[in-house]
């Protein structure tokens, strides 16, 4: 086959619900074209009941911006170190930079893939030894696994520093029986393209302080004193979500539920037929967790699998990709300081992620199996 009679299938793509073009309509007719307005304001109270009462979220123009503005609103500023765990995109850390931190990488464990609290304490203890107490951690629910949640907050209770959790790629995903996104001091989510539900980009930043959110949604829109004409005392940025962009967002509010289930689905097909094959294992939800599986990943028993597997459904016009390259081996940040273990540097040589899109069909699903098997055999 090739690229003209074989269907492209993509890693993860937007799945439109059919509602989001109704909002987005409703924009243009009343002209709130503009980064404020009920979409705006629709948005954010969709989101907020979706996590439950007490959470506050401001609609951003990007996970990456509510990253960078949740780091600010916990005081991370020139000198400071912040904790964050090494496996993730690189949209966990850079925000670190940008306020003149310096970014610490955490390693994983081998049960949820993300921030190990035993690597984690070790590294609080050793920072505070050499004189230095952590800002921050950033933890991370990766491909919308939850990380050891009571496990990692008790390590950070006891030496009180906060955290800001991203949940981007985990909304829809609980743990004992909470929203993720409701852990942190603040949390953020992104709308991506590529994510759970989308609104083409964006992002939210989510605290349990109406005062916190007041100030995000403050610093988002370019830090404006309270006067008639433009007068600042501090610096500000523009982050804040386009009211079109929301329109989406309320949108796919509406199946994201849908979406997680989908997703689950995709899972438990993937597991369901490659159970037999002892290269390959999946990640299993520890007990209390709920994963909305985001993306299944496949941990095969050797870099040189993945490598087969990968090239065979690219071979197809399927696209795969590796787990995430692990921040402590990533060239731009060959100069910060890590804790390792060994886990994410192995998880990134033999793991790959499979097309996982809530548009998939069963059709879809069958030919990457079925690819997968061939390799196999
Ligand atoms: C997507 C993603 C982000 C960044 O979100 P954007 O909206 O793309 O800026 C941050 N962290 C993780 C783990 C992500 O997957």
């Amino acid at each position: 086959m090739n690229e003209v009679t074989c269907k492209k299938i993509w890693l993860s793509s937007p799945h439109m619900g059919g509602a989001e073009q109704v909002f987005v309509d409703e924009a243009f007719e009343t002209n709130w074209v503009a980064p404020l307005g009920p979409n705006v304001n629709g948005f954010e109270s969709d989101l907020q009941s979706y996590l439950n009462d007490g959470n506050y979220v401001a609609a951003l123009n990007s996970g990456t911006s509510a990253l960078h503005l949740g780091l600010k609103l916990l005081g991370v500023s020139k000198g400071d170190e912040v904790l964050c765990q090494s496996l993730t995109f690189a949209a966990s850390a850079n925000p670190i930079i940008y306020l003149g931190a310096s970014p610490i990488f955490i390693d994983s464990e081998s049960e949820t893939w993300n921030i190990c609290p035993i690597q984690l304490e070790k590294a609080i203890k050793d920072r505070i030894a050499k004189g230095k107490k952590p800002k921050a951690i950033v933890t991370v629910h990766l491909y919308g696994m939850p990380y050891n949640v009571d496990e990692v907050h008790r390590v950070a209770q006891n030496y009180e520093i906060p955290i800001l959790e991203d949940s981007a790629e985990a909304l829809g995903s609980s743990y004992k029986g909470f929203k993720c996104g409701t852990f942190g001091e603040m949390a953020i989510l992104s709308f991506n393209g590529n994510k759970i539900i989308t609104t083409s980009g964006g992002g939210a930043l989510i605290t349990n302080s109406k005062v916190l959110k007041d100030k995000a949604i403050f610093y988002a829109t370019q830090a404006k004193d309270n006067a008639p004409h433009y007068q600042h005392s501090e610096i500000g940025y523009n982050y804040r979500m386009s009211n079109i962009v929301a329109g989406i967002g309320r949108g796919q509010m509406q199946v994201l539920d849908s979406h997680v289930s989908k997703r689950r689905a995709n899972y438990a097909f993937y597991e369901n037929q490659l159970t037999d094959y002892s290269e390959i294992e999946f990640l299993k939800e520890p007990k209390g967790s709920f994963s909305n599986r985001w993306l299944t990943c496949i941990l095969t028993d050797a870099f040189e699998t993945r490598e087969k597997i990968r090239l065979a459904l690219a071979e197809e016009n399927i696209e795969s990709r590796p787990l995430w390259k692990p921040m402590h081996s990533q060239p731009v940040f060959k100069n910060s300081i890590a804790y390792t273990n060994g886990v994410s540097e192995s998880l990134f040589e033999r793991g790959l992620c499979l097309p996982s899109g809530s548009n998939l069909e069963t059709a879809d699903l069958e030919r990457v199996v079925s690819i997968i098997k061939n390799v196999l055999k």
